[in-house]
């Protein structure tokens, strides 16, 4: 069998992470012989459905959630956030949400909170949810829903960028969405907390959990994300160290490099770090980069091939020809002090190349 190392030159850990071996591992008994409909009432039924209620309980040890029956499976925070949209058609949502919220709010005329730079300004007006992300997947701020709330109104915190990589606590939120393809676990599977059952179903249609998401469960991927809930409690803190220090690196190696904007606070999470070349274009550096062995990503992944500007930049006030040459390095599992040392040499002499061009 082929061993899997997971790859050091990819700086891309946002956007998706690498499958975790032992993750897999744990995943194909219920891809061979374990195939049965967790809905089902024989003994294949219920080994799926005793593997889906252990996935449940992990998830909801990860983020200290007081009971497992708070935890819905969806197909990943996408599906949601727009859940809670749904719930709540009079939501407002911070303006660096994830584009799953972001885009749905422009369309439905959704208020939007204010902002002085990175600080949001907590809504005074009708709004009976507040959704704010707890980490930026862009840049790596981070906020807390739970303190920009005012009486009376619900909270919703998008932690995909941060379930699994730092310690999170769903103690005084209602909702929060998360994805497993952010921690080593598969695509396409994630879930919903809501710590009082939600008041109407996402997909009718069936009595799968809880009567309020139908469709037969995803039991293989449900099982993985389980799995790596498991492994991120297990190792948080020599992940959280590696990417502390690769990040600081970076930083360092990228110091004395003119016109350069660091997008990212000191304070944020360590996994992500913004940076703008200004008036060089931010695809250029990834395509060389990614010519040298590197995948960086010049924004969010779902939007890289949208043409317009970053609306999480622009929230920030960084300037058209800054936002232009913005990319994000986002640190896991692979990266070693010696690759984000090359990455940062790399940098350092594509940018004076393409400068002198
Ligand atoms: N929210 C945030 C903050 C994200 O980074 C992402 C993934 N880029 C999502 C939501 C959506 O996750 P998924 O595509 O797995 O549904």
């Amino acid at each position: 069998m082929q061993t899997f190392h997971f790859p050091d030159r990819y700086f891309d850990h946002a956007s998706t992470t690498p499958l975790d071996p032992r993750v897999l591992d744990e995943m194909m008994p219920f891809l061979r012989g374990d195939f049965g409909n967790a809905n089902s009432i024989h003994t294949h039924g219920q080994r799926a459905a005793s593997a889906v209620e252990l996935a449940r309980n992990r998830i909801a040890q990860l983020i200290q959630a007081e009971d497992p029956s708070q935890i819905y499976f969806t197909s990943g925070a996408t599906e949601a956030n727009n859940w809670v949209l749904e719930l709540h058609p009079d939501a407002v949502i911070s303006p660096f949400e994830h584009s799953s919220l972001d885009e749905r709010a422009v369309r439905q005329e959704f208020l939007r909170l204010e902002n002085r730079g990175a600080e949001v300004v907590p809504c005074l007006k009708p709004a009976s949810l507040i959704s704010l992300m707890a980490v930026n997947n862009e840049t790596g701020h981070q906020w807390s829903v739970a303190e920009t709330i005012q009486p009376g109104q619900m909270s919703h915190c998008d932690a995909t960028q941060a379930v699994g990589k730092l310690p999170f606590s769903a103690a005084e939120l209602d909702f929060i969405s998360l994805s497993a393809h952010k921690f080593y676990g598969p695509k396409g599977i994630g879930a919903l907390y809501s710590r009082d059952i939600p008041a109407m179903p996402f997909i009718w249609g069936g009595e799968q959990e809880f009567g309020l998401r139908g469709g037969t469960l995803n039991v293989p991927g449900i099982v993985g994300l389980g799995v790596a809930a498991q492994m991120a409690m297990d190792e948080m803190p020599e992940r959280m160290d590696n990417a502390v220090l690769c990040n600081n690196i970076l930083r360092a190696g990228l110091q004395d490099v003119s016109g350069v904007l660091v997008n990212s606070p000191q304070d944020g999470s360590p996994y992500i770090l913004n940076v703008s070349f200004c008036g060089v274009v931010g695809e250029t550096l990834v395509i060389e980069l990614d010519h040298r062995g590197f995948s960086v990503s010049s924004g969010a992944a779902c939007s890289s091939r949208k043409t317009e500007p970053s609306h999480v930049l622009k929230a920030l006030d960084v300037g058209p020809e800054c936002i232009r040459g913005a990319v994000r390095f986002s640190f896991g599992a692979g990266n070693t002090p010696e690759s984000a040392s090359v990455l940062a040499d790399s940098l350092v002499q594509i940018v004076e190349m393409l400068r002198t061009m």
